[in-house]
C-alpha cells in the first residue's frame, strides 16, 4: 500500500527507476509491463513509454507553465485556447481537463503509464498524444487494437476511457488495476488537500477553495477496471 507521501508524488520510494525504458515504475506494474512489451513485440509492436512515474515537482511544472500561458491549452477537441482571454478560474478549468492537480495526478502512484508504437512512427513525426491517434486511421490504431484484444491479461486497462465530465479520453493512458485500484481508494480529499496546501504551486487558493469538486470531478471521477483485483497474468 503506498503512503500518502507516495500517493501525492512527494515520494519515489515505490517506484524503480529504468534508464532503458526512460521511465520510473512501481515494481509490480514494471513486471507486468515488461511482460506485455514482449507479448506486444511478437506482434511486431515496440510498446514504449512516453510518461509513466512524474513526481509533484514535475507535475506543478507542467501545471504552472500552462497557467503562466508557455504551454498551450486545449478544449475537448484538441483545439487550442486563447491564454489571454482566460481569467485565473477559468485557466484552471482549462488545465484540469488535461492536466492533474499536482497531488492528484495517478502518475504518481508509478502504476501509469502513457503509451506509443515506436514501430509505427513515420520519420520525423511528431508524437501529440491526442485521441485521434488512436482512432481508425491514426498511426497508434493497430497499438490500440492489440490492447483492446490484450492488455486486461496483464493487469492493464484504461482509466480515461470515455469523456465522464472530468479527464478528456485519453486511450493512450494505462493503469495497472491490482495496484492503482488500491492507491485510488487511498488518495482521500484530505491527502491531496494537505498536498495542494504545502505546496507553491499557482493558483493554489483558488484550487483550494475548489478541491472538494476538483476531487470529486477528475480524481474520483474515473473509469473502473473490470477485473477489479485481478492478478496479472503473462
Ligand atoms: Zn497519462
Amino acid at each position: 500500500m503506498l503512503n500518502e507521501l507516495e500517493l501525492t508524488g512527494r515520494a519515489r520510494s515505490h517506484v524503480v527507476q529504468r534508464d532503458d525504458l526512460r521511465a520510473a515504475l512501481q515494481s509490480d506494474t514494471l513486471e507486468s509491463f515488461l511482460a506485455m512489451k514482449e507479448a506486444a513485440a511478437r506482434e511486431g509492436l515496440v510498446i514504449e513509454i512516453v510518461s509513466a512515474f512524474r513526481d509533484f515537482a514535475a507535475q506543478q511544472n507542467i501545471w504552472d507553465r500552462k497557467f503562466r500561458g508557455e504551454r498551450p491549452l486545449y478544449d475537448a477537441h484538441g483545439n487550442v485556447r486563447e491564454h489571454a482571454k482566460l481569467n485565473e478560474a477559468e485557466l484552471i478549468d482549462a488545465i484540469v481537463c488535461w492536466s492533474a492537480v499536482p497531488g492528484g495526478s495517478r502518475h504518481h502512484w508509478g502504476t501509469e503509464i502513457d503509451v506509443i508504437d515506436r514501430a509505427a512512427l513515420p520519420e520525423n513525426y511528431r508524437v501529440r498524444l491526442l485521441p485521434e491517434e488512436a482512432a481508425p486511421g491514426g498511426v497508434f490504431h493497430r497499438l490500440h487494437q492489440w490492447l483492446d484484444e490484450n492488455m486486461a491479461r496483464f493487469g492493464f486497462y484504461r482509466p480515461y476511457r470515455a469523456w465522464r465530465g472530468g479527464f478528456f479520453p485519453e486511450p493512450w493512458h494505462l493503469s495497472y488495476a491490482p495496484v492503482s485500484s488500491a492507491a485510488l481508494e487511498a488518495l482521500l480529499p484530505e491527502v491531496l488537500e494537505a498536498a495542494v496546501r504545502e505546496s507553491s504551486m499557482l493558483g493554489r487558493e483558488l484550487v483550494l477553495a475548489r478541491i472538494t469538486e476538483i476531487y470529486r470531478q477528475y480524481v474520483a471521477n474515473v473509469d473502473a477496471p473490470e477485473f477489479p483485483g485481478r492478478q496479472a497474468s503473462a
